[in-house]
């Protein structure tokens, strides 16, 4: 198997870190699409949301996800990035793709200790946690619904990593 692998979940949910570590025990690159969009664009993902607004976003996140996707890659991707169709049926068709699920109170706890790691904006403005359990309820479906393997997030990172190369039936490269 050389098709992409696709990390979907909620911000703090472990795309970044459990992709990245996952690439490495498959000898697979990795990329993630915000860092890729502000290496192309010189913009943040705040700067894009400022400037174009969330759809402007998603739109440069549409096209950032087909320019990256080749074979023997870890994509991280943006946390919002199952609620277009087109970016699901992408993922699905060309790729092997994973939900990586937490419930919102270890999400939240990880954006507290960490909040400089993620420079997206939040969606609300609400306290953390209720932001979280906000994100999930509208996007748990589409999460379950992209994915063609969902794993349990809350264990540490290299356990995610064993969850994720068993759910593969990949042998360790
Ligand atoms: P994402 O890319 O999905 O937004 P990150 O990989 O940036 O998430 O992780 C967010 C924070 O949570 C980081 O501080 C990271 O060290 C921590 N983290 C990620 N995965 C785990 C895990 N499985 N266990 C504990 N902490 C984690
Ligand atoms: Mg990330």
């Amino acid at each position: 198997m050389t098709q992409p692998i696709f990390m979907v979940g909620a911000r703090g949910a472990g795309k970044t870190t459990v992709g990245s570590a996952l690439a490495k025990a498959l000898g697979y690159k990795f990329v993630d699409t915000d860092l890729y969009l502000l290496r192309t664009s010189g913009l943040s993902v705040a700067d894009i949301v400022d400037r174009e607004g969330w759809a402007g976003f998603r739109r440069r996140e549409t096209e950032t996800l087909k320019a990256i996707s080749s074979p023997l890659t870890v994509v991280a991707t943006g946390g919002g990035v199952v609620l277009s169709a087109e970016n699901r049926d992408f993922m699905r068709q060309t790729g092997t793709v994973i939900y990586l699920r937490s419930p919102a109170s270890t999400l939240a706890n990880r954006l507290e200790d960490a909040p400089m790691e993620d420079q997206r904006p939040t969606l609300t403005g609400k306290p953390i946690t209720e932001e979280m359990m906000q994100v999930l309820n509208e996007r748990e479906a589409l999460y379950q619904q992209a994915a063609h393997h969902v794993v349990d997030g809350t264990q540490d990172p290299t356990q995610v990593v064993n969850a994720i190369m068993e759910a593969l039936a990949l042998p360790m490269a």
